[in-house]
């Protein structure tokens, strides 16, 4: 199998970052994305991309703020800082992640939406697809797609449900599909991950997080994603193999490998 994990967090541990790399690369894994969304997430991400050798996977580049980087309601308004993305511009496949998320920071929506909508702008102008959180904030994400009129990127590890997978596939998204998929309670994901047409379909670990059945409970990284990918494709009643096909596929042509 030749997979695209199009979403893997890393630490700024090198050594570990380096041996988590190569036993991905001999899982299968040639291709990945590294995932910002804080400062440190985003030092983490840039150490895995310099992180290239022979054996270890192409690693594309997104850096971004995420929810937990806006100030919570009531604070004056801030100015974030854009010049991890704005500098390395030429490396990134992506601007990410970024989004919302109402189940844990409710208190913070307005800015939320505020950080996204700004990154999104930002995107616009450096013309890349954006990597998108949402979780319990549905209306709020089509609501702040819709007032940027933004079209390019990917809805990462997708959670909700089929009646929110359609407004987003309309609207030109990528839905990608998480380990979430393989836990036992996660019914209506794997009705969206069946949904999904298969020139819109990603998969990705979400990593360190959320390792898929049978691996639950260890820490999650990029050499799990087999996992992943043969479960969905028992799901959509297809063989590993061409659902590893599509999906590097659908993944190389939103995500091309940067040009030094
Ligand atoms: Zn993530």
């Amino acid at each position: 199998m030749n997979l695209f994990d199009t979403h893997a967090h890393f630490s700024c541990d090198a050594e570990k970052t380096a041996a988590t790399l190569a036993r991905a690369y001999e899982a299968g894994v040639t291709q990945l994305m590294a995932v910002g969304g804080s400062p440190e997430l985003n030092r983490a991400a840039m150490l895995a991309y310099e992180t290239v050798r022979d054996s270890t996977p192409n690693v594309r580049l997104a850096l971004g703020l995420d929810r937990d980087q806006a100030s919570p309601a009531g604070g004056s308004c801030p100015r974030y800082d854009f010049s991890p993305i704005i500098d390395n511009r030429k490396s990134l496949a992506a601007v990410g992640e970024i989004g919302l998320d109402f189940h844990y920071a409710p208190e913070t929506a307005k800015a939320q939406c505020d950080l996204f909508a700004a990154q999104l702008e930002l995107a616009r102008e450096l013309n890349l697809p954006v990597v998108i959180h949402t979780r319990d904030a549905d209306d709020a994400t089509l609501g702040v797609l819709d007032e940027n009129d933004f079209h390019n990127g990917i809805i990462h590890c997708f959670t909700g449900s089929v009646p929110f997978e359609r407004p987003l596939l309309d609207r030109g998204f990528m839905i990608s599909i998480s380990g979430i998929v393989t836990f036992r309670a996660a019914e209506n994901v794997r009705e969206a991950a069946r949904y999904a047409p298969d020139d819109r379909l990603l998969v990705e670990t979400d990593s360190p997080f959320l390792a898929p059945v049978p691996m639950r409970g260890k820490e999650n990284e990029p050499s799990f994603l087999p996992h992943t990918v043969r479960f969905l494709a028992e799901q959509r009643k297809t063989t590993a193999e061409s659902l590893a096909l599509l999906t590097t596929a659908n993944a190389e042509k939103l995500l091309p490998p940067s040009t030094p």
